[in-house]
């Protein structure tokens, strides 16, 4: 079975194209959600997140979703330890995930899969992009945030230019081309590789 990451920059419509891949009956693992569930309740991890982070920042079991925000993106070496305690965890969760699927391949969608490494656990990349305007603004939108703070999450991802050109298929969400012939197109090329 082969293991396809879909990645793509903050609000370039990974999730929306998930969604499609979906409905051409394509599981997908995403893998973001995942990490938020693992940090809920795999007893290791939380373990590991109190010590490094502080008792505090569970309380009454629950994580501190804000608190563990603010930490990690006023410090980039707080996001990187964080980074390489949950990897292990969802990558756990992902392997297991994949033995219960009998598809000719499988989606592991990601924001950060090549920051992360975890493109090289990966048969292929598909790549999704939008101009950085059309970004914020569908960011700014869904969160109900600012665009400094837009503007903050973006500046924590590799451009999208450098995802592009390491990906093996791209799907331009632009507004201006239409989506799902694209993933169809890529559906098709990845199936093709079956026969
Ligand atoms: P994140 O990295 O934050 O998880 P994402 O890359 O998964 O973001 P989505 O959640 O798929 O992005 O899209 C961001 C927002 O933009 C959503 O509200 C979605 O409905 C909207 N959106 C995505 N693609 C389009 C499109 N082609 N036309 C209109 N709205 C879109």
């Amino acid at each position: 079975m082969l293991k396809i990451g879909l990645t793509g920059g903050i609000g370039s419509g990974k999730t929306t194209v998930a969604k499609v891949f979906e409905h051409l009956g394509v599981p997908v693992f995403y893998a973001d959600l995942e990490a938020k569930k693992c940090m809920q309740s795999d007893p290791t991890l939380i373990k590991q997140l109190k010590a490094t982070f502080g008792n505090d920042i569970y309380i009454d079991k629950k994580l501190q979703k804000d608190r563990l925000a603010s930490i990690i993106f006023n410090d980039n070496t707080a996001l990187h330890t964080i980074n390489r305690l949950v990897h292990p965890a969802v990558q756990k969760v992902f392997k297991d995930w994949c033995l219960t699927q009998n598809t000719y391949y499988v989606l592991k969608e990601a924001a950060i899969l090549f920051e992360s490494g975890s493109d090289k656990e990966l048969d292929q990349i598909v790549c999704v992009s939008a101009t950085n305007d059309l970004r914020k603004k569908r960011i700014m939108q869904r969160d109900n945030v600012t665009e400094s703070q837009v503007l903050g999450r973006m500046s924590k991802q590799w451009h999208q230019s450098r995802k592009i050109a390491l990906a093996d298929f791209h799907i331009s969400n632009d507004e201006k081309q239409l989506l799902i012939p694209q993933v169809l197109e890529v559906h098709a090329l990845i199936l093709k590789q079956s026969v």
